[in-house]
């Protein structure tokens, strides 16, 4: 499972070819693409899939009855270096132009070879045309100073966005991005309009002694294992929703975004389309909020809660927070451990330690716009916004495993003795 995983992370970039992935093996199984700006017609028992901003994109597919929906959410989007117009031409080099996207670890992007891929808005005959660019090859470098230039460098050292990330990609004379990008399009440089494009690193994803070290394993691990889980889950039963948003490394509040409507528009029209109630079938619904978690790291365990610390190959991690910050309660932990015993998944628990903020996810924020009983889950993982990371062999298939598969048709009615979540 794991080398599917990594070539789904070579595949995937940017958010807009983690959409665009999502979207060619949901076609390949016979999905069919709507458009938020058609009128929807949809057939019991089809699949479905809506992209919104080319970077998000929600999947479901629904029985003609059901009493709510199942979703699993992921993020699309990594930490990475956006770039900007224009490039620096001085001292015999050329350098990109970048800042930062998300909470990068800036060192971690130092002295391996980079790659720039992205989205680029076209003139066409028509209008404009959105295409998608990956160079895939080595074309910059952010190369270090030398430890004879800089001798505290092993003791820490403060870098600047502005001065020490723009990345080398050539010497002055070489062909500029654009006219790079221009060429692999098949376009010339004049017809392009716009782009979002972005410096990722294009290293291969490794296994080795029980781990999987690749870029962008928060989040295309869980992103990877929903997706192929909702691929080949049983039709009937609950609706079931795969969503994946992009923007979550940067609050999510984007038109795109898990903050945005683009979930309870999508289930709402759902409803209309099958003429059912949307806030009883809301109220019957389950989200589980996939995104990965700090496992122990092994040379500073003291960062870790002594009781509710995650382990790499341990399992699906149940995320807590008491002031909210992960969506998790009593009942959608309760709920989620039954699924996952019934499915032969081990689970385990994780907290930040009381004395630190942890990061946020997308349960919260999706909850602002759709309210439902959520629990947020995720693997356990290394290094986490490093552009290289490292998580458990085995919790890619744990997390597949535990994602739709062992949902009864009704689940509050089979688990809860009928009644509804919070009735
Ligand atoms: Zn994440």
């Amino acid at each position: 499972m794991n080398k599917a995983l990594f070539d789904f992370i070579g595949r995937c970039p940017t958010a807009c070819h983690t959409a665009e992935t999502a979207a060619q093996k949901l076609s390949e199984a016979g999905f069919t693409e709507l458009c938020e700006s058609a009128a929807w017609t949809l057939e019991a028992g089809k699949g479905y899939f809506v992209r919104r901003g080319s970077s998000s994109l929600i999947a479901f597919r629904a029985p003609r009855e059901f009493s709510g929906f199942v979703i699993a959410a992921a993020h699309g989007d990594s930490p990475a270096l956006k770039l900007r117009e224009g490039a620096t031409v001085g001292g015999g080099y050329t350098q990109l132009s970048v800042e930062p996207y998300g909470g990068m670890i800036f060192s971690s992007w130092f002295d391996r070879p980079l790659s720039v891929a992205g989205r680029v808005v076209i003139q066409t005959a028509e209008g404009v045309a959105v295409r998608l660019v990956d160079l895939s090859e080595p074309v910059a470098v952010i190369p270090n100073v030398a430890i004879h230039m800089n001798r505290s460098v092993n003791d820490g050292v403060k870098l600047n966005a502005a001065v020490d990330l723009p990345p080398l990609f050539g010497d002055g004379e070489a062909k500029t991005l654009g006219a790079r990008v221009a060429e692999r399009l098949g376009v010339s440089e004049d017809e392009i309009l716009s782009s979002d494009l972005f410096v990722y690193n294009p290293q291969p994803g490794v296994e080795w002694n029980g781990y999987i070290s690749a870029p962008r394993l928060d989040d295309l691990q869980c992103a990877f294992a929903a997706l192929t889980a909702f691929l080949d889950a049983k039709k009937g039963g609950s609706a079931k929703v795969f969503a994946l948003f992009d923007n979550e490394e940067v609050g999510s509040r984007t038109r795109q975004g898990a903050a945005s409507t683009f979930l309870f528009d999508v289930l709402r029209r759902v409803c209309a389309a099958y003429g059912c109630d949307f806030d009883t079938r809301l109220a019957g619904s389950l989200m589980l909020s996939c995104d990965n978690a700090h496992a122990v790291h092994p040379n500073h365990p003291e960062l870790a809660d002594k009781t509710c610390a995650a382990r790499m190959n341990g399992g699906v991690v149940i995320k807590y927070n008491a002031n909210q910050q992960y969506a998790t309660d009593a009942l959608s932990a309760g709920l989620f451990k039954l699924i996952c015993a019934r499915a032969g998944v081990p689970v385990q628990s994780y907290a930040n330690r009381a004395d630190m903020p942890g990061g946020s996810t997308l349960g919260n924020i999706s909850n602002a716009q759709v309210s439902l009983c959520t629990v947020d889950i995720g693997l356990a993982q290394l290094a986490m916004h490093s552009s290289f990371e490292t998580a458990g062999a085995s919790d890619t298939e744990y997390l597949f495993r535990a994602v739709y598969k062992s949902f009864p048709r009704a689940p509050f009615k089979k688990l809860l003795g009928g009644r509804s979540p919070y009735g």
